[in-house]
């Protein structure tokens, strides 16, 4: 079974979930569950980092190579930083800010234990950057019968914007404008590092979007699998259709338009929004890109060419093993 199959299965199994469990208000499906606590809402968001899967594989703990040339300690520090960057990536997603975070990590037999500690003090680290302090966690070691990779864990509370309240995936309207932050593709450089590693999660633009913009931000979900398919996932959310304009993506330098559409990984914002929206946030500097609008018709992502042809790309985008 595919991840996507699987989450899709997950999905649909817990749709009934706000009928039987009132506390949950937004079940699996969108970037972040939503709950409620008290009168509070709150969303919550697991994510995790395995190395050979998100990270390049180490051939041994005990003296490398690691990624790059790196020393131990600044591979791990990228490890710990992506793994804390893609969580909140998700609540920036959701217009979120972070309260705390937990961590657990699964090691190696062969791990030594002074890398645990400068795992853990990056987590610390870029746990505080974001403002989300890792307030707790749990470490175990693979038996050496059964060894594993570096398999990390990152689990986050946070808040809904204050005014906003949380920014789904389903709200996008005929009529409104299409944008992304930032720039797509190739994320992954030839090293195996690059900025799949080293990305900012939108924590503050999501933020002013959701300040300016209030109730005109319909929709949004960060791009992790590729726009093809995460834009495809706001239309069918939507139930609209999205018209992307080719010439009008935002390319990362030495990215194609298929390294837009496929790579995924850019942990950018997608959103749908009326009203004017700046081209860039101005706390960050960050770009904004109107490169496309909602439609009616049937739920999918058409991409409109220089010469004014269109073809699906709802189905492009990193496929999940
Ligand atoms: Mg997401």
């Amino acid at each position: 079974m595919r991840e996507w199959e699987l989450l899709e299965h997950i999905r649909q199994s817990s749709a009934g979930q706000p009928v039987a469990f009132p506390q949950v208000v937004i079940p699996p499906g969108d970037d972040c569950a939503v709950v409620r606590v008290g009168r509070e809402s709150l969303l919550l968001k697991v994510d995790q980092v395995i190395e050979g899967r998100h990270v390049p594989a180490v051939a041994s703990w005990r003296g490398g190579p690691f990624a790059a040339g790196l020393s131990r300690g600044a591979f791990l520090d990228l490890v710990a930083r992506k793994a804390v960057a893609r969580v909140l990536s998700d609540i920036a997603a959701m217009a979120g800010t972070p309260v705390a975070g937990l961590a657990s990590a699964a090691v190696p037999p062969a791990f030594p234990g002074d890398a645990a500690r400068e795992l853990a003090e990056a987590l610390h680290r870029w746990g505080a950057r974001w403002h989300c302090p890792i307030v707790g966690g749990d470490v175990a070691t693979f038996a050496a019968t059964h060894p594993g990779p570096l398999s990390l864990s990152v689990s986050v509370l946070g808040t809904p914007h204050p005014a906003r309240g949380a920014v789904l995936r389903s709200g996008a309207r005929p009529g409104d404008a299409v944008y992304v932050t930032g720039m797509l593709g190739v994320s992954l450089a030839p090293d195996g590092l690059g900025r799949h590693v080293t990305f900012e999660p939108r924590l503050a633009e999501a933020r002013w979007l959701a300040d300016m913009l209030g109730a005109n931000l319909h929709a949004m979900l960060d791009v992790s699998d590729g726009l093809g398919i995460d834009a495809a996932r706001l239309a069918a959310t939507s139930g609209v259709r999205l018209e992307l304009d080719e010439r009008h993506i935002p390319l990362a330098p030495g990215a194609t338009i298929a390294n837009a559409l496929r790579d995924g990984e850019d942990y950018e914002l997608l959103f749908a929004a009326s009203g004017a929206v700046p081209s860039v946030c101005p706390a960050t500097g960050c770009p904004v890109t109107r490169l496309g609008n909602v439609r009616d018709g049937p739920p999918g992502v058409v991409l409109r060419a220089a010469d004014g042809s269109t073809r699906d790309v709802s189905r492009e985008g990193w496929e999940h093993a």
